[in-house]
């Protein structure tokens, strides 16, 4: 397999390393190392300038929900752009594709939820949130309503508000400046790593709630407006609650008149099996949803906020002369939605959500059984979002000393064998394309023992 023969690698490495900086860049590394550049990708599989293929069990960064290279895509993409590549959303103009989303997306979401605001991604949905938030609450005239609480390890995208809702130490050097008067972040809900020696989930949880309880206590219940939480924890380490915890939460920042915001831009549109987890998975609905990713599939970039028939009473309140001043020139994009249409027509008619849910389980199963290796600690997750995690000494749970570096060495090692995972520290992620059937399920396991 060589079509990719006409690239010149080492010339694209150079062009990369001289003029791209990369989100997350680590600079030392990449001077020597650089990074891999993919020419080509179908279905789960990308191909390097080289022309090697891999199994992308990342799905690209927890977004390649329908697979790589489908013409179906292409061409619904390049006909929006030949019809109407772009036109203003601001107020007094529309666009096909976005009003006809808009409206899938009402139909999709769960309940009351049937209002939508179009970003560029997880991030401005993240911000738009906050900003809308903020907005609610000045509206509903609860001034000093404004605290923020998120959780530890959390991730919510890298703009300045999204960054400093999200929670992961690793991201809050101290070379950057945060929001942190107003913003406050609890104890995440990492069974194993987090519960005290033989604490049962249910005590795990009760003290959970507590400190939430307790936070609200301590800030008061009228200076509280939001909640932030990923369904299940992503770049933090695929981190599942034990049963109830969400639940729970929920209820507390029901009785307290604090919103609740499931950031599910990467737990929608199928990866759960449902077209979102909160309510299918967890039963819960919030009242504003993030997404984005696999809105898409990444196709194209594109986020949405979804929010309440409650919270747009409120804006949308007659004689009351209110504007939402905000937005992006790209909110809406036509040609950003009309892949997000096409990729949810995908989605429905291959039954996507349906082969997470069969195959999910079988994922899941055989991912367990690496656990009898002597490094690997603990596997979690759930259907196609799993990780595992890799410790030097099973019984203390003892990490390898960071510079050993051991999710970067497996991945490493994987690349080399076909398969890309993604290394957070000691950990390999995946969340692959939602076309994965069992037999690829056998040929990632079997790589990862190797
Ligand atoms: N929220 C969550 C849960 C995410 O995982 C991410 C990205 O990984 C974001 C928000 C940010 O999305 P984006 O990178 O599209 O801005």
């Amino acid at each position: 397999m060589s079509q990719q023969a006409q690239y010149d690698s080492q010339a694209i490495n150079q062009m990369d390393k001289d003029h791209h900086l990369h989100p997350w860049q680590i600079f030392d590394v990449f001077r020597e190392e650089g990074a891999l550049a993919i020419a080509r990708g179908e279905g789960c599989y990308i191909y390097d300038t080289d022309g090697k293929r891999y199994f992308d069990s990342v799905g690209g960064l927890w977004c390649n929900n329908i697979g790589l290279g489908r013409k179906e895509m292409a061409e619904a993409i390049a006909a929006q752009a030949y019809e109407m590549s772009y036109a203003s959303p601001f107020v007094d103009l529309t666009n096909v594709p976005a009003a006809k989303l808009a409206a899938k997306l009402a139909e999709l979401a769960p309940g009351p939820l049937n209002h939508v605001f179009f970003t560029c991604g997880g991030s401005t949905a993240v911000d738009t949130a906050f900003r809308m938030i903020h907005y609610y609450q000045n509206c509903r005239g609860k001034h000093e309503k404004k605290h923020i609480i998120s959780r530890m390890n959390s991730y919510h995208g890298s703009t300045y508000a999204a960054m400093s809702i999200g929670g992961k130490p690793g991201d809050h050097p101290p070379e950057f400046e945060y929001i942190s008067d107003t913003i406050h972040h609890l104890s995440y809900p990492n069974y194993y790593r987090c519960a005290a020696d033989g604490q049962s989930e249910t005590e795990f949880v009760d003290a959970l709630v507590k400190e939430f309880e307790d936070k609200i206590a301590e800030l008061g219940a009228d200076k509280v407006a939001a909640f932030f939480a990923e369904p299940i924890m992503g770049a933090g380490g695929v981190i599942v609650a034990p049963e109830g915890y969400l639940k729970r939460m929920y209820e507390v920042c029901k009785q307290n008149d604090i919103l609740f915001v499931a950031d599910e831009v990467v737990t929608a549109f199928g990866r759960l099996g449902h077209w979102f987890a909160s309510e299918s998975e967890f039963g819960i609905v919030p009242d504003m949803i993030t997404s984005a990713k696999g809105l898409t599939s990444g196709y194209q970039p594109l986020g949405a906020l979804l929010f309440s028939d409650e919270i747009w009473d409120v804006l949308n309140e007659e004689d009351s002369g209110r504007c939402f001043a905000h937005g992006f020139t790209y909110s809406g994009h036509p040609v950003a939605c009309a892949a997000a249409l096409k990729n949810i027509e995908i989605l429905e008619k291959e039954k996507l959500l349906e082969n997470v849910m069969e195959v999910g389980p079988y994922f899941e199963q055989q991912l367990k059984t690496l656990e009898d290796l002597p490094i690997v600690g603990q596997v979690r997750g759930r259907k196609f979002m799993v990780c595992v995690e890799y410790v030097a000494n099973k019984e203390t749970k003892a990490l390898f000393p960071e510079e050993q570096d051991i999710g970067k060495r497996v991945s490493n090692h994987a690349d080399e064998l076909g398969l890309i995972t993604r290394a957070i520290v000691h950990l390999n992620v995946m969340s692959p394309p939602l076309t994965m059937s069992k037999a690829d399920v056998d040929f990632v396991v079997s790589t990862l023992r190797k």
